[in-house]
């Protein structure tokens, strides 16, 4: 395999950048463009796990000041040699850096081409090789925790252990199918129908995870309805904690949809602030209306707030009406207002509610109401969690072919057929692990990576 090189820092001014050098020439290139001084060895003499401040220097003329950390195969990133150089962080010094690393051996390398290395050496499985970019993409807490586990191989281990029963299962079936006429024991219909009904239930039970995660992951589409003046700009300048919907007391002056994503507790709200829902004569404001009922249609999320201060209204329960059924949260605003409001005639609309005063600030009672009506306190990345649409496929195909399995199983098909089935259901399991996964779901995996990574 050829030695490559990518500088592993971002194309930006900053401190340092490194420059990673990887594969079996590593050391040989290290030694022809870095002069250590504070160490007489060469490179390639350095043992693994040290660093040398030195100068990188194409023969003539020193590049930069910089230091070398040395990295010996298999107990690298790669699993192969790596050299890293870590100079200035200027552009320009950087890609002279890389250019000379080029120049004396390695090759550029591809998109994700470091992590495919590790994962083609073995040092780690795809699930955990799509922890590490999901690692740095990770824009919050909860984002964090996810990559974390799966980078621990918590996917992995439970998908193993489903995988892990149903190859026992194939085992015996195989034995039995290919040798019908040794002594090997029939396989017990009522054990393949055990071991086939405890996966499709654990399968399902991570599918259904998948939802929750991603609501946690991604943040969950959030629509902020409600009649004129009741208060929504207010909560959503609350929520972002910055002027950006337009706060008046003119009614319908919220009249496009403002667009925001905030973080409240563990949930990342993507928020639209609509136009008040009502009936009106004014065109473009009309516009807004259609907008804002289409928007709660298609969220995920429906905060419906209220105003308090004055009585319920037909429009409210109409507004309510339409929540039904709706991941929704009822907001009774303006809870400092003396109370006219009468919420029980609509509670039962609402999957939650709660009150506050959105111009007084305070959001501490709606984070926690959110967190329950969201089960965000439930949700463990750390019991194996499947945090993306590829795994997501795999694990839903391997439990449709076990379903499958199961109902022919029950009509009387034979058990070659059955076991056709099942494989299938296996190999899906195997890919999602990666463990039998083909170069065209590899590539599609580390495409999704930066270079230097
Ligand atoms: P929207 O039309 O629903 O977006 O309502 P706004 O956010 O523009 O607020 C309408 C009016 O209600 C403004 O004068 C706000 O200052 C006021 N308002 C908003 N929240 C509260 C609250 O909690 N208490 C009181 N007393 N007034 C509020």
């Amino acid at each position: 395999m050829s030695t490559i090189a990518a500088i592993s820092t971002p194309r930006a001014l900053g401190g340092i950048s490194v420059i990673r050098i990887s594969g079996e020439e590593a050391l040989a290139v290290a030694d022809k463009i870095f002069t250590p001084i504070s160490a007489k060895e060469k490179p390639s003499q350095m043992a693994g796990y040290t660093c040398a401040y030195g100068k990188v220097s194409d023969g003539n003329n020193d590049i930069d000041e910089a230091v070398l950390t040395v990295f010996r195969a298999p107990r690298s990133y790669t699993g192969e040699d790596v050299a890293e150089i870590s100079c200035h962080g200027g552009i320009f010094v950087t890609e002279q850096v890389l250019r000379l690393a080029l120049k004396n051996g390695a090759v550029p390398a591809e998109a994700g081409e470091f992590t495919k290395r590790a994962f083609l050496n073995g040092k780690i499985n795809l699930t955990q090789a799509e922890a590490v970019m999901d690692t740095i993409s990770a824009g919050g807490r909860a984002e964090l925790r996810c990559a974390a586990a799966l980078r621990d191989g918590a996917l992995f281990r439970r998908i193993k252990s489903v995988s892990d029963s149903i190859v026992t299962l194939l085992g015996s079936l195989a034995a039995w199918v290919d040798y019908p006429e040794d002594d090997i024991p029939a396989v017990d219909e009522t054990e393949i129908e055990k071991v086939l009904t405890a996966t499709i239930a654990e399968l399902g039970e991570m599918l259904k995870g998948y939802d929750n995660g991603r609501i946690i992951r991604e943040g969950i589409d959030t629509a902020i309805v409600g009649k004129p003046n009741v208060g929504k700009s207010t909560l959503m300048n609350l929520l972002s904690g910055c002027e950006r919907s337009i706060v008046t007391e003119i009614a319908g002056t919220t009249r496009d949809i403002v667009e925001e994503s905030v973080r409240l507790g563990d949930v990342v709200l993507c928020l639209s602030d609509t136009a008040g829902i009502r009936d009106t004569e004014d065109v473009v404001e009309n516009q807004g209306v259609k907008l804002a009922k289409k928007k709660l249609e298609t969220a995920q999320l429906v905060l419906a707030v209220f105003d308090t201060g004055e009585a319920l209204t037909d429009e409210d329960i109409s507004l309510a009406e339409s929540c039904t059924g709706k991941l929704s949260l009822a907001i009774l605003n303006k809870s400092d207002l003396e109370q006219r409001f009468d919420f029980e005639k609509i509670s039962h609309c609402f999957g939650a509610s709660v009150s506050i005063s959105a111009k007084s600030g305070g959001l501490g009672e709606l984070e926690k109401v959110l967190g329950k009506l969201l089960k965000t306190e439930e949700f463990s990345p750390e019991a194996g969690v499947l945090t993306n649409e590829r795994q997501r496929r795999c694990a839903e195909r391997a439990k449709v072919s076990f379903e499958q399995a199961l109902d022919a199983l029950h009509c009387g098909a034979t058990l070659d057929a059955v076991t056709i089935i099942i494989d299938d259901g296996e190999n899906a399991l195997l890919e999602l692990t990666g463990e039998r996964a083909s170069e065209a779901v590899v590539d599609e995996v580390f495409s999704h990576f930066c270079v230097g990574k």
